[in-house]
């Protein structure tokens, strides 16, 4: 899984493992003694490696809090960052803001893998409340209710609340 976008190497958009690539967080042009540093390099898709590249914050920057948050040990997802239901980022601070617009977190294909995943999600909630329905009714459907648990059953399965994607064909 890429450290900073999250997509994963089983999605058939990456072209697999092929697509991944080691980045040093710290960039060599700046950081050459942390060339072979192996807590500086973080397994990502090549992707986020392109568009991160030697990008850094100049000492400007990093005094008024623009900082690529380091996904070894900040919670960029959840303290940084939210999605909105377009499957955009939004940041929340300003070291994810700056992370967003350097990586390039809200390109076009990481926005529609997104909002698919959100339509499964809404899915879900659907069926949950069609279920709700049915199990109130008089004569319960057994053959419809059944029916859609299992739908239920396969869409929450392939879906890791932990992740903003999933890959492609586990989507309905
Ligand atoms: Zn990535």
């Amino acid at each position: 899984m890429c450290a900073y976008c999250l997509l994963q190497e089983g999605a058939p958009i990456t072209g697999g493992y092929q697509s991944f690539q080691i980045d040093h967080f710290r960039p060599v042009a700046k950081f050459p003694r942390l060339i072979r540093d192996y807590w500086n390099l973080y397994y990502c898709c090549h992707w986020c490696n392109n568009a991160k590249s030697d990008t850094w914050p100049n000492n400007d920057q990093a005094k008024r809090g623009y900082r690529f948050v380091d996904p070894c040990v900040d919670d960029f997802y959840g303290k940084h960052a939210r999605l909105d239901v377009s499957g955009r980022l939004e940041a929340l601070t300003t070291a994810g803001d700056f992370t967003i617009r350097e990586i390039l977190l809200n390109r076009k294909i990481f926005r529609d893998l997104r909002s698919r995943r959100a339509a499964a999600q809404m899915t879900i909630e659907r069926i949950k409340l069609r279920l709700r329905q049915l199990a109130a009714e008089k004569e319960p459907r057994a053959e419809l209710i059944a029916a859609l648990e299992d739908q239920l059953n396969t869409l929450s399965s392939s879906i890791n609340p932990k992740v903003p994607y999933e890959p492609d064909d586990l989507l309905v």
